[in-house]
């Protein structure tokens, strides 16, 4: 039930309504989509090889 939360862009606040309490703007789906965990993974294993290929 967590697709249900959305949020404003503008100033970033949660709400259940696809419009915004404070600005009146429309809301989106509160996860953004370049927040992924798999990217985040990526760049870890990235730094990582750096440490080795540096020792
Ligand atoms: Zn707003």
């Amino acid at each position: 039930m967590s697709s249900r939360i959305r949020r404003c862009p503008v100033d970033r606040r949660y709400t259940l309504s696809p419009v915004c309490p404070v600005c009146g703007g429309p809301t989106g789906p509160a996860h953004p989509a370049r927040f992924s965990p798999q990217d985040r993974y990526c760049r870890y294993r990235k730094g990582l090889r750096r440490w080795n290929t540096s020792q």
